[in-house]
């Protein structure tokens, strides 16, 4: 089999936003899909590549890349030569995302090709993954967080992860880009969601490297520590590792980290023997399916969990193929009150990741990622160039 074209198809989406408390106006976004053709009509799609989870579509520079000299790299090989890809594309240092998006719809493509769900070509390990709700940031009060993690709770999620307050002052509420954080408030709504759920909801935090000193990190996570949260992700910078190697040190809490730090696997293997991190986090766009499947096992290897950063197709196929002492939860949201995230994007049929009242999201089982497509959405929306 050998790869004959490669597109990407812009095409338009209305999105929903949040900001601040409130929900916003529906926008106008750009949606891409990839799609890699083989000379005996298989083909591979992927969704999005541009930012977090697979709902931002690629940008017009990264789609002319694609379709350019890395389109002529593939043209004539074998599609299901993933790995020779990925060694390709690292040593030309292409962008992390764009390595990822050709690997996926390549993964896509064999699946297909073979009738199978994803994750049942990497090796299956479970049908369905604990979900956790994942908060959108400055979501409203201390007590609005409270009954959001209330509702979630009644609605079956049994672990609730908090992003609190950043780059927004929750007491005058308005924005503070020059003082990203505000501990106090955090420590405060932590208290509230705690007392609101009770002992047993699995609770986490994610200030996404906000705290700018070691001080403010390390206060927080004493909190967390007396609170019986179950990690604390991102709390600095990534580019301060001894700082985190400090941290490790002093809390007992785990400190899930790296995540937006560049380097794939080869930064987050370096923070693990380093001790900056007691869990690791990566996601489908630092390496693509192969690169997040080589991660678990680097993990595996080190006794040390893998926690998948962000929704989305992939990310959910990977779960599937790893053990939950390796990779535990799939990470749900963004959510916030008034947010819909029980209805599919207008250019697929059904969710990806549908919940059950248990807390669980059930993998797929149509042949490759899951996606099943709107094709007559996709045509009558699509950017023409
Ligand atoms: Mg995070």
């Amino acid at each position: 089999m050998k790869i004959v074209d490669l597109q990407v198809i812009p095409f338009r989406v209305k999105r929903q936003g949040f900001r601040a408390g409130e929900v916003l106006p529906e926008v106008e976004a750009v949606q891409t899909l990839t799609k890699i053709i083989s000379d005996e009509g298989a083909e591979g799609y992927y969704f999005g590549g541009h930012g977090h989870g697979d709902a931002d579509g690629l940008t017009p520079d990264q789609r002319a890349t694609l379709q350019g000299r890395l389109k002529q790299l593939l043209l004539g090989h074998d599609p299901f030569d993933r790995e020779k890809f990925w060694h390709w594309l690292w040593v030309a240092n292409v962008e992390e995302n764009l390595i990822s998006v050709i690997d996926m719809a390549l993964w896509d493509l064999q699946a297909r090709h073979f009738g199978l769900p994803l994750y049942k070509l990497l090796g299956g390990c479970r049908d369905k993954v604990k979900a956790y709700a994942s908060t959108y940031p400055n979501m409203g009060s201390p007590e609005d967080y409270a009954q959001h993690a209330l509702d979630c709770k009644q609605q079956g999620y049994t672990h609730y992860k908090i992003h609190p307050y950043y780059f927004w002052d929750p007491v005058k509420k308005q924005p503070d880009p020059g003082r990203p954080s505000h501990i106090v408030q955090d420590i405060e709504l932590c208290h509230l969601v705690r007392e609101a759920v009770g002992d047993d909801m699995v609770l986490s935090f994610d200030p996404w490297g906000t705290y700018r000193t070691y001080e403010e990190a390390f206060r927080v996570g004493r909190e967390l520590e007396k609170l019986n949260f179950y990690w604390y992700e991102h709390p600095m910078p990534e580019y301060r590792v001894a700082t985190y190697e400090k941290l490790c040190r002093e809390l007992e809490i785990p400190i899930l980290s790296p995540e937006i730090a560049a380097g794939s696997i080869y930064t987050r293997a370096e923070w693990i023997r380093r001790g900056a991190s007691d869990m690791t986090r990566m996601d489908v766009l630092r390496g693509g399916i192969t690169g997040q499947k080589k991660m678990a096992a680097i993990a595996e290897a080190f006794g040390v969990r893998c926690e998948v950063h962000m929704s989305g197709f992939a990310n959910l196929q990977v779960l599937g193929s790893t053990s939950e002492d390796v990779c535990e939860y799939y990470e749900r949201g963004l959510l916030a009150p008034g947010m819909d995230y029980e209805t599919p994007p207008p250019y697929l049929h059904s969710l990806g990741d549908a919940m059950d009242a248990e807390g669980y999201v059930h993998l797929p089982q149509a042949p490759g990622m899951g996606y099943e497509i709107n094709w007559e959405y996709i045509e009558e929306n699509r950017i023409k160039s």
